[in-house]
């Protein structure tokens, strides 16, 4: 888990306001634990869950066999015996008081790696339930174990997203084509090109899907996205539209229900790039899908739309043309089923002339670069 001077600037400017509203209620606004409890699921995963009065604003820290979650301006609760069940990696759990912030510190039987943002999820109050920070995790691979709490302290200035970038299409598939002969296999490769020097340059550690005129499928590309253990995944493409006068870019997000017919019919012409055949190219394997529970699928979701709307946000003020629609529309999108939350960007209409020449221009990819660029900035990356 990564500790962003962002969360950090959103906790204290939580604090200021609180003080400043209610001077002699300032400990009014304080957050207190509720319940502590462990759950077994299923892959031998063992899940944490933190009941508190309020959202929880925390940390996760990895020192040797332990986890510890740091709560922000929370009380410690003396009375509370967390309800630990059998089976888990979680031995006992403690509390601690340090300053106003409470630490749960879990004893752990093995150490394990960072837990990836998937698997940690904030649930909002229902029925009998407070607020709920729910963490899933897995005993750690000899050798990647996650950085002992010094190690982490140390490296949390420099720690750098990882954003991996996928051009659409690519060699045997061409994707849609302009009037004029423009593919979008092309045009979308030397966007994802230009963005990777731009958020190289910003500090991200930036990974393309190809680099060059190549074919691969999408399952492959969604992996790479999982391997490289990525903080946000962006799929870029161009669109078609029968009516030659359709304009503007189109931002989606996975679903397995499609917001709307259109966003169903694109899903389906985006997803049809695994049909073509390529010879000498094997199967792509089934085992290495990544089978999603359903508390990842929630987290990833929502973590993917907020990023869709930030981006949409970033396209707009640069007065790039929108299609008619919603800001984010949600798809099927097997490129994005994965762990990572990420979107796919429809950056415009090469079925639409005028289009079809900016897409193709120096000075429009670069603007679509950086509506892109500050939509990555501006997410927060933490939960
Ligand atoms: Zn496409």
């Amino acid at each position: 888990m990564k500790v962003s001077r962002r969360t950090i600037l959103q906790v204290t400017g939580f604090c200021t306001l609180a003080i400043a509203l209610m001077p002699k209620m300032a400990f009014a606004a304080r957050n207190s634990l509720r319940t502590v409890r462990t759950g077994l699921q299923p892959g031998n995963k063992t899940r944490l869950v933190i009941e508190t009065s309020q959202r929880p604003s925390y940390s996760l820290s990895y020192p040797a066999n332990q986890l510890i979650v740091t709560l922000s301006n929370t009380s410690a609760n003396a009375s509370l015996a967390p309800t630990l069940v059998s089976g888990t990696l979680v031995k006992s759990i403690t509390q601690a008081q340090v300053g106003d912030k409470l630490q749960i510190i879990a004893n752990l039987s093995k150490p394990i790696n960072e837990i990836p943002k998937g698997q940690i999820m904030i649930l909002s109050p229902n029925g009998d339930n407070d607020y709920r920070l729910v963490i899933d995790f897995v005993a750690g691979q000899p050798g990647s174990v996650a950085k002992t709490n010094t190690q982490q302290q140390k490296s949390v200035s420099t720690e750098k997203y990882t954003i991996v970038i996928d051009a659409g299409h690519g060699g045997k598939d061409p994707g849609c084509i302009g009037k004029n002969g423009t593919k979008e296999k092309t045009v979308v490769l030397a966007v994802a090109k230009k963005l990777k020097t731009k958020l190289d340059a910003a500090g991200f550690k930036t990974y393309l899907t190809r680099s060059g005129d190549t074919y691969l499928k999408l399952a492959q590309r969604a992996e790479i996205g999982e391997k490289k253990r990525a903080d946000l995944f962006l799929s870029l493409h161009a669109n078609a539209n029968p009516s030659r006068s359709m304009k503007g870019f189109s931002i989606y997000t996975l679903s397995e229900k499609a917001s709307d017919e259109e966003a169903q019919k694109l899903a389906d012409a985006e997803n049809a790039a695994d049909k073509i055949d390529v010879s000498g190219f094997e199967q792509f394997d089934k085992d290495i899908r990544v089978a999603l529970s359903a508390l990842q699928q929630h987290a990833v979701a929502e973590m993917s739309v907020e990023y869709a709307n930030g981006c949409a946000k970033q396209f707009k003020s640069m007065k790039i043309t929108q299609q008619p629609g919603p800001d984010v529309r949600h798809a099927p999108f097997a490129v994005l089923r994965s762990t990572v939350p990420g979107a796919l960007l429809e950056l415009g209409h090469l079925s639409n002339a005028t289009e079809e020449k900016l897409l193709t221009s120096a000075s429009h990819q670069d603007k679509l670069v950086n509506a892109i660029v500050k939509s990555v900035k501006a997410y927060n990356f933490d939960v």
